[in-house]
């Protein structure tokens, strides 16, 4: 295995934070500082804790650094790519924030069909720069994520069923280990193949990486793409869901869809006043191939009756990856659950609908997150990811303003997933976990048989389990 830079650094920490200060070259945030209250807040509103510091880091060095200070101190270390996990896991109470945000460089290599892209860029930045060239790489649906979280967990988007999970696509990463050493995970000479697999899919447990290699595809800067908001009150969600059930398994792998049920806002620009406020089922999916084609293959999604509202047509896939920026904005408040089901019969249709319509705050959402080729196909010894033999990916979005208002929303999340659990191998997304509380019991279902290998990685790289603040896999394999 290449190790980059041997020593560790821990005995080499700077004492105290005014030597960390002079030793790195990006920044050092305490509660005396006029930007800490900024710094320190991440995406989810139910998220508020204090980090004693948030070190930006400018360089592979500084991470190095920043870590050993941690670890020199005793200090809880908070990981921080885009800063917009679900549960919160970007920060921490009186720890270490080590903020990557800084590490923003991106170098696409057309020719090789490859991108090198920093641990602090975010979709969009990556999209921005791949498709300069026509090229694209899986990621999500939203622009404004961390590349980094929403890889290392695996990474449902638009582009799944034709290229796969953002995981599957990550080709190499530089990665610093909790004890300082950097290391290149890749299944090239001197690479390491075994933690290659770990990072795919199980989140931050093994290392801060600092650079994340993709494979590019041809994507094209447009494509076509259908978004069709159908009628979902009463009979309708049901009847639409089984109607895109049935579409999607005769589908061929360059369709990749998606179904969100949910409430029409308030929203005149957008929207008939007339439909505000009625249930909706949004019928999605990306043709990834020629506009024509998709054209024709996608027609029978507007078709199936007379929609609400339509925005399907050709447009840049930068404009699909910032379709839904704006009704996720920081600081709001968000509870996501999810659970992966193994079969999407009529009856289970019938519990979704039934369930789906009982959302206490308008601006929440049950989604269908069709598994579908490629994603379904890779092979399980090429990832840690688990979940490719569920039909469907079902996720509840919780998402509402008032802190008073809490405790409905969490509920429904909640016995929603409950009351899909016979449908479910019990498995689930972990970047769409609540916010972790059932702990490590969960994760290591989440993992399935991968879930032993995982805890053999974990002790080989990260034994004193520094790296804790993510979906945890502990070095003791506890499951209580
Ligand atoms: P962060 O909060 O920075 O980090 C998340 C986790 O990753 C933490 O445990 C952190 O320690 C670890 N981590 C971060 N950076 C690194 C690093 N460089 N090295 C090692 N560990 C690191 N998921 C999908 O699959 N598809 C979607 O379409 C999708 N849409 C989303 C939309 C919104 C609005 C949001 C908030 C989330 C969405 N997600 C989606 C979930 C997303 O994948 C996770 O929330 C993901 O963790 C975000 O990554 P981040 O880097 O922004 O998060």
């Amino acid at each position: 295995m290449l190790e980059k830079e041997a020593a560790p650094l821990i005995s080499h920490a700077p004492g105290d934070i005014a030597s960390l200060r002079a030793t790195i070259q990006g920044r050092v945030t305490t509660s005396n500082d006029p930007d800490y209250n900024r710094l320190r807040s991440v995406w989810n509103g139910m998220i508020d804790r204090r980090p004693a510091l948030i070190v930006s880091c400018a360089s592979v060095s500084d991470v190095r650094t920043a870590l050993a200070f941690a670890r020199a101190h005793h200090l809880t270390v908070a990981v921080r790519g885009g800063g917009h996990s679900v549960a919160g896991f970007g920060t921490c109470d009186d720890g270490v924030v080590i903020d990557l945000s800084p590490l923003k460089a991106i170098n696409v290599d057309p020719d090789a069909r490859l991108v090198h892209a920093g641990g602090g860029v975010t979709w969009g930045e990556l999209d921005a720069a791949t498709q300069a060239h026509g090229l694209a790489t899986p990621g999500g649906v939203f622009s404004r994520t961390g590349i980094a979280g929403l890889t290392l967990g695996g990474g449902y988007g638009w582009l799944r069923s034709s290229f796969g999970l953002a995981c599957d696509n990550l080709m190499q990463a530089e990665v610093v280990l909790a004890d300082g050493r950097v290391v290149i995970a890749g299944t090239g000479p001197e690479q390491d193949a075994e933690l290659l697999w770990g990072l795919r899919g199980s989140g931050g447990n093994f290392g801060i990486v600092t650079q994340f290699t993709y494979k590019l595809h041809p994507v094209g800067r447009d494509v076509y793409f259908v978004f069709v908001v159908h009628d979902g009150e009463g009979e309708a969600t049901e009847r639409t869901l089984r109607f895109f059930r049935d579409f999607c398994d005769a589908a061929p792998a360059a369709v990749n869809p998606l179904a969100v049920c949910g409430i029409v806002p308030a929203d005149p620009a957008l929207f008939p006043v007339e439909t505000h406020g009625r249930r909706y089922v949004i019928l999605g999916a990306l043709y990834a191939g020629s506009i024509d084609e998709g054209k024709r293959v996608l027609r029978p999604l507007v078709d199936m009756a007379e929609p609400l509202a339509d925005f399907s047509g050709v447009m840049p896939y930068v404009d699909v990856q910032r379709l839904w920026d704006a009704d996720y904005p920081d600081g709001m408040r968000y509870y996501w659950k999810s659970l992966n089901l193994i079969r999407l019969d009529d009856d289970v249709i019938r519990q979704i609908a039934g369930w789906a319509c009982k959302q206490p705050s308008a601006k929440s959402t049950t989604d269908l997150w069709f598994v579908a080729g490629v994603s379904r196909r890779s092979a399980p010894e090429t990832s840690a990811f688990y979940g490719r033999e569920s039909a469907v990916l079902l996720g509840l979005e919780a998402n509402w303003m008032d802190p008073a208002e809490d405790e409905p929303n969490i509920r429904w999340a909640r016995e929603f997933t409950d009351a899909m659990q016979p449908y479910s191998d019990g498995s689930r997304y972990l970047n769409f976990a609540g916010l972790h509380e059932e702990g490590e019991r969960m994760v290591s279902a989440a993992f399935g048989p991968a879930y032993e290998r995982l805890v053999l990685l974990k002790r080989r790289y990260d034994p004193a389990n520094v790296f804790h603040l993510n979906q945890n896999i502990s070095p003791n394999g506890n499951t209580e």
